[in-house]
């Protein structure tokens, strides 16, 4: 089925908005195009007075210098929750298509999925939350999906998904293969980016809000073939992201030296948090994480999170996800946060 095929008619046929600064790119004295007002009444450097770049073109060059991805084949998003919803709105009709996800997995894939009427079927990853390859096939074959979610490294159980894995699922599945690399920072498996260059149906998810630090700047990344990008741009709110983030984002982007001893501190304390969490009489199991945070298995998740929280600690309890009973998911904090856990834990 071509990219075309695939997408919902209306959205084919979709005849996009067209904002003032989509119709004039260049430099200009006097804007007097798109009904901004001519000055701002705070300091900020730059003119937050005036839409931002719809296409955050110089967001994207920075991505393209420090992370690798394609500056063409790139779209920046409020979030990559935005870019997650927007494939919903792009590819499923609603009442009529669906997706297939693993379990457990991110939830908002299946909340996007149901604002936008959208089925979903599951596909159990196996007891060590491994993908069963083979059912995943059989369950293209017998609902068709029109998304199939890879997250890798994924959340809530922290394991990557092996490159091999993703690019034979992604080869099999004639629909679009979603690969959310939102960890892929803390993990030494290879990204699935080069994928997306040899298959158009694959699209790649980042984000800046983990391993970047960004969370509260909302940017998430898509890298997609020709048709998609023009889709996802078509789409998605004009001005999606504002200059504040984008400023942000690109000072985080020239300061890459410092977020990649950051990751480096994390995974040596995704480590060392693992030998203590294994110490403590609560804990039943650590699963591998290649992820900022680990799955547990404890003794009783809702009364430790319960007595968590009393200590000023708020962890997630994951315990009510496809086989994770008593499951709770940690992220890897500051190394005197991890010991405040940990000692909180010995007190229990
Ligand atoms: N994907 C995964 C796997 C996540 O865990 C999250 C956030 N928890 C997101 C995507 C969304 O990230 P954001 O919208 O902040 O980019």
């Amino acid at each position: 089925m071509s990219i075309e095929e695939l997408m919902r008619d209306n959205i084919v046929a979709l005849e996009p908005y067209r904002c003032a600064r989509d119709e004039f790119e260049g430099v200009a004295e006097v804007y007097l195009d798109a009904n901004e007002y001519w000055r701002s009444y705070i300091d900020f450097p730059g003119d937050i007075n005036r839409y931002p770049d719809p296409r955050s073109s110089l967001l994207r060059k920075a991505i393209d210098d420090v992370l690798g991805l394609d500056y063409d084949m790139t779209i920046v998003g409020n979030g990559s929750d935005e870019i997650i919803d927007l494939l919903f709105r792009i590819f499923c009709n609603p009442g009529k298509d669906s997706a297939l996800l693993m379990g457990p997995t991110y939830g908002a894939y299946k909340v996007f999925a149901s604002i936008n009427d959208v089925k979903v079927n599951v596909a159990p990853l196996t007891e060590e939350f491994a993908v069963d390859v083979n059912l995943v096939k059989k369950m293209i074959d017998e609902t068709k999906p029109k998304l199939v979610f890879l997250c890798s490294p994924n959340n809530p159980t922290g394991n990557k998904i092996d490159y091999d894995t993703i690019k034979e699922i992604a080869t099999y599945n004639q629909a679009i293969t979603v690969v959310d690399e939102a960890y892929w920072d803390f993990s030494s498996e290879r990204s699935a980016s080069d994928l997306v260059k040899e298959n158009e149906r694959v699209v790649l998810m980042r984000t800046l809000s983990k391993a970047w630090g960004l969370a509260s700047a909302r940017i998430g990344i898509a890298m997609c073939s020709k048709k998609i990008h023009e889709a996802m741009y078509n789409v998605k709110y004009p001005y999606n992201v504002g200059l504040p983030s984008s400023t942000e984002a690109l000072k985080a982007l020239s300061n890459s030296d410092k977020v990649r001893e950051g990751v480096e501190y994390t995974k040596k304390e995704r480590e060392r948090l693992v030998k203590l969490l294994k110490s403590c009489d609560k804990v039943v199991k650590v699963y591998p994480s290649d992820a900022n945070f680990l799955l547990v298995k404890v003794t009783d998740a809702d009364s430790i999170y319960i007595e968590l929280q009393k200590r000023g600690i708020v962890v997630r309890n994951r315990s009510r996800e496809l086989n994770c009973a008593n499951c709770l998911r940690i992220t890897v904090g500051s190394r005197e946060e991890n010991d405040r856990l940990i000692k909180a834990l010995g007190e229990l």
